[in-house]
């Protein structure tokens, strides 16, 4: 295949897997598969820069970071729709344009055509049941549609000639941010619509988080030590007005349409509901539970039905959009100042409860972040029993007013994290006290340093290295398995060898030096011979996970899992990463100038680390304090060279690599590698390795007693490599 047929290949897989994913709701590629194609069709392109596509898949990894947004006038205002918490005003609604469109036009009102039928996809079918569709005698042949609404970003999308040129928030209605690089990531929004859409169209929907990446976001920034984000739609919001689009790639953000801006021609379409129907086939997502309804009996029936589906969906939605499905009907009803008439949204009211404030905790998190956490009477809130809530930061306790005693009003916000809305005034007993901040740290005793913004504390700290709750929580983490993995040394284990003995852990090195002390281990409460053992197995094994799992679990500010990765991506051991200066520990922060001064490649690694955290990281690794904990990790013989390496210099040569786009399997024991760091390995050299031999493999390696899968190979003749062969085919810098 050349070039050209293998990049057109690539990119009609990957196109046709995000139609897949966003629009027909069926993934046919798992993530991986998918970062794997696109990771080799983005290393054709940089070889072919003829083949050029500003369509093409790799253009939604994000350009260069921007300096702001510039506001664009909407070419038809984005207006807001009038919100109503009760059905007796959707009623009043429907009666109105009833009305209105019966007064103004008696003859002009055509009764919903033959062609008007509801959303025909699976979901709604089997959310809903059936519906003929049909008008009743009553209505003067208005058909509405019902939407849901989901609490995201109002996006407006224009193509032209079927191409993405431009993308806008609301703004103010008038004027939006234009967001175009940022929205070029989203992976639902189409960068090219397919068939023959109209030449001017513009896209106007919502883009969002769906909860499992909320959840995912949330967890990576409280890892990194970040304020947690409110709820989707903060996180969204957040989202798009990230600086650098390589920041809003990761997140994987979705998009519905849920309406026009403008059009060209004018009379594209003539109903709500076509949109509905036809934007699918251009490849733009629309809300799968949509639904036409004749009469306002069907719509009340649509708004009850949904919020018992609703919770079930993978996303966030607070209320239900009902409008007119006519567009001539929509003109004859017009706008008031603010909003379409022709149009309502009616929000389920979020879950409050009230219940008591019993005390308030503080938690001491391992970076000294003390956090307080309401303890409160248990009560049952959007189906789940709640009694801790989220109180964020001492700032806000004051600004609420909130004290202990209180009775609190609870919201889960976003339905996810529950959390303290503030007190109810009247039924403060006399008995109600102030929630004073901790002058020092709760557990150590230690100064606290507090973070202001504009004047309102957002943090505070303990600033004790040596706290007690901060050695725990980071020896937790430490081992904890996305880590360092240690099986058998949970947040118990830590307790219990920290509490009940004298045996020292207050140390990442005293975890390795556990081997020393297994007489003292077996004398604690619970601790069989056969649980020692597999701690002190576990404790051996951790030796090897390489410096990428140690960076991250040692747990530094600004250094979290997927940056730790990176550096070891671009270092191959803990003496080079000391070596580099903090320019280079921050190469998609250079500005040109900077480059060239400190000669660093425009190609060279990324590491996820920026103009603020280098500094932070770099003084880290120079501090006396980590120079000790390296020194005394080496010691206990943990293994501090990276599994990752790539290296600035080999990744100009990574296309050319024996491996890449090949089927691999590992098979047997090899003595240089362990399976699971190979694999890793060799998928950064552009293999896929799989589990099973098939006539698709291309290459099996074999170790020590491998066994049918061997045998396998043999019989479909694909080439089988032993661990000499591997060694002589890995990239110098790969070798171990
Ligand atoms: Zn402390």
């Amino acid at each position: 295949m050349s070039a050209k047929q293998q990049i057109e290949r690539l990119r009609r897989e990957l196109h046709e897997a995000n139609r897949a994913y966003y629009v027909d709701a069926r993934p046919s590629m798992t993530d991986r598969e998918f970062d794997e194609k696109l990771a080799r069709l983005a290393e054709l392109e940089a070889a072919h820069p003829e083949l050029d596509d500003p369509a093409s898949p790799t253009r939604r990894v994000g350009g260069e970071p921007i300096e702001g947004f510039e506001t664009v006038a909407h070419s038809l205002p984005m207006l807001s729709i009038d919100n109503t918490y009760n059905e007796a005003e959707v009623r009043a609604w429907a009666e109105r344009v009833l009305k209105a469109l019966s007064k103004d036009a008696p003859n002009a009102t055509p009764k919903p055509g033959p062609k008007a039928k509801r959303a025909k996809n699976a979901q709604a079918e089997s959310l809903f049941g059936d519906n003929d569709g049909h008008a009743p005698d009553d209505a003067p042949g208005v058909a509405f549609v019902c939407d849901p609404k989901i609490d995201g970003v109002a996006l407006s999308l224009r193509y032209e000639q079927g191409a993405l040129v431009r993308v806008l928030t609301r703004g103010d209605g008038v004027r939006g941010d234009d967001v175009t690089e940022n929205a070029r990531t989203i992976r639902a929004v189409p960068l090219r619509l397919e068939g023959d859409p109209p030449r001017v169209l513009e896209i106007r929907g919502e883009a969002f988080i769906p909860n499992a990446e909320f959840e995912r976001i949330n967890r990576e920034r409280e890892a990194d030590d970040l304020e947690p984000f409110m709820n989707p739609r903060n996180a969204c919001a957040g989202t798009l007005k990230q600086l650098d689009p390589r920041k809003v790639a990761p997140r994987r953000l979705g998009f519905v349409a849920h309406g026009l801006g403008a059009v060209e021609p004018a009379d594209a379409f003539v109903r709500y509901s076509q949109v509905l129907e036809t934007l699918p086939r251009f490849g733009a997502p629309v809300g799968g539970s949509w639904s036409l309804c004749s009469s306002v009996e069907e719509v009340i029936a649509y708004i009850e039905r949904f919020d018992r589906a609703r919770a079930e969906l993978p996303f966030m939605v607070d209320g239900v959009v009902v409008r007119v499905d006519d567009f001539a009907q929509q003109r004859t009803l017009g706008y008031t100042s603010k909003s379409p008439r022709w149009c309502i949204a009616y929000k389920y009211p979020a879950e409050r409860k009230t219940t008591k404030l019993l005390r308030v905790d503080f938690q001491v998190g391992k970076t000294g972040k003390i956090t307080p956490r309401a303890v409160m009477e248990p009560v049952l809130i959007a189906g789940t029993t709640v009694r801790h809530a989220s109180l964020h930061n001492f700032g806000l306790i004051a600004e609420r007013d909130i004290r202990t005693g209180d009775t609190v009003i609870v919201e889960k916000a976003g339905e996810i994290i529950p959390q303290v809305i503030g007190p109810v005034l009247e039924e403060r007993p006399k008995s109600a006290r102030k929630i004073k901040p901790p002058e020092s740290c709760p557990i150590c005793e230690g100064p606290v340093e507090i973070e202001l913004e504009t004047g309102r504390e957002t943090a505070r700290r303990c600033v004790n290295p040596e706290c007690p709750a901060q050695i725990r929580e980071k020896l937790i983490w430490f081992a904890g398995r996305a880590q360092m993995d240690i099986d058998g040394l949970g947040e118990k284990t830590i307790d219990q060898i920290r509490e009940e003995s004298d045996i020292p852990l207050g140390h990442f090195a005293d975890v390795f030096r556990l081997q020393n002390h297994r007489d003292a281990l077996l004398a604690l409460d619970r601790m069989g011979e056969k649980k020692v053992d597999n701690l002190l197995e576990g404790v051996q094994q951790a030796k090897s996970r390489g410096l990428a799992r140690v960076l991250g679990a040692l747990g530094v500010r600004h250094v979290g899992t997927a940056t730790a990765k990176l550096l070891a991506r671009k270092y191959r051991d803990i003496d080079h990463l000391m070596q580099a200066s903090e320019p280079e520990l921050r190469p998609k922060a250079l500005t040109a100038a900077e480059r060239k001064a400190h000669n660093i490649d425009e190609h060279a690694l990324e590491t996820g680390l920026g103009r603020e955290t280098a500094p932070i990281f770099h003084a880290y690794l120079h501090s006396p304090a980590a120079q000790r904990t390296f020194k005394e990790l080496r010691s206990v013989g943990v293994d501090l060279t990276s599994r990752d390496y790539i290296g600035d210099g080999e990744r100009a040569a990574a296309p050319d690599s024996p491996f890449a786009g090949k089927k691999v399997v590992l098979t047997g024991t090899l003595e240089s590698f362990e399976r699971e760091s190979l694999k890793e390995l060799l998928e950064s050299l552009g293999a896929k390795v799989t589990g099973s031999v098939s006539a698709k493999t291309d290459l099996v390696i074999a170790g020590e007693s491998a066994g049918s899968k061997l045998d396998k190979a043999r019989a479909l003749g694909i080439e089988v490599w032993d661990e000499a062969r591997l060694l002589a085919g890995l990239p110098q810098g790969a070798r171990p």
